[in-house]
């Protein structure tokens, strides 16, 4: 496991690392920097962060080759640092694995957003992403087609009043948002806390399409909510992201086993 106090930061010019490190900082983290790509991935070793902030221009190996080395042996949440009229480095470094993006220049304010949110995003996802939490969503629930795993074990099992934390199953995918792990016809797969998040929401939403907004939001968390512009840039994050999910699950678009895409709204589950 990540150590959930420990951020990393890749960053060679020096006035924006301090800047991140006094955030960071702030927001109670022990704190360890690197002015370089290949340093930045062996401090990342070293100290197992659960965040990592990474410049995509860096003096020695680029920022994708830096998330595609530390994803080898980490699911910190990686935050790229991207110029702001680079969105194809911002989609390909999420391709490459990395979790969310700012632009440069950003306002301290804005990284401070996107940490309390990921930091907010459970372990036990059920817990406070519960289904029908999104306010677009009024008036009645649709029961989904998804049954909690847990019907085969003995009556008494489940805890009451803990089922949303119950394993999710669907067409041999089981999710368990206790532990966050991801199976298909029993084989573990490798998900991101970001990719794991995304199929547990479409899941969890059984028939309900999730637009991609929603899900941008349901990503940064509440305060997000309120007043906060989602660009066209943050909804091909969620794109870029669910085609590597997809790519995990083995799940052909054009003939889905679980993610349908909506056309110009968002994904639904398989029905
Ligand atoms: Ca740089």
């Amino acid at each position: 496991m990540d150590d959930p106090r420990v951020a990393v930061i890749i960053e060679d010019d020096q006035d924006i690392r301090e800047l991140i490190g006094v955030v960071l900082s702030q927001s109670g983290f022990e704190v360890h920097a690197a002015n370089s790509g290949a340093g930045g991935v062996e401090l990342v070793r070293a100290k197992n962060p659960a965040i990592v902030t990474l410049d995509l221009g860096l003096p020695d190996i680029d920022g994708f080759e830096v998330v595609r080395r530390i994803r080898l042996f980490s699911d910190a949440y990686i935050v790229m640092l991207t110029g702001r009229a680079d969105e194809m480095d911002t989609l390909l470094g999420l391709e490459a694995g990395a979790d969310d993006y700012l632009t440069k220049p950003f306002r301290p304010r804005e990284l401070r957003a996107r940490i309390g949110a990921m930091m907010r995003r459970p372990r036990h996802a059920g817990e406070v992403l519960p289904s029908g939490s999104s306010a677009q969503e009024g008036g009645a629930a649709v029961t989904p087609d998804v049954q909690p795993a847990a019907t085969s074990q003995p009556e008494g099992a489940a805890t009451p009043g803990t089922s949303s934390a119950a394993p999710l199953a669907v067409n041999g995918l089981v999710l368990n948002s206790g532990n966050r792990t991801a199976e298909v016809d029993g084989t573990e797969l490798e998900l991101t806390r970001t990719e794991f998040d995304l199929l547990h929401a479409i899941v969890d939403s059984g028939k309900q399409v999730r637009t991609k907004s929603d899900l941008v939001r349901r990503l940064r968390g509440d305060e997000y909510d309120v007043g906060t512009y989602i660009s066209d840039a943050d909804e091909r994050t969620i794109e870029v992201h669910m085609a590597n999910l997809r790519r995990k699950l083995g799940d052909n678009p054009r003939e889905p086993r679980w993610i349908k895409t909506v056309r110009g709204v968002g994904y639904r589950l398989v029905h």
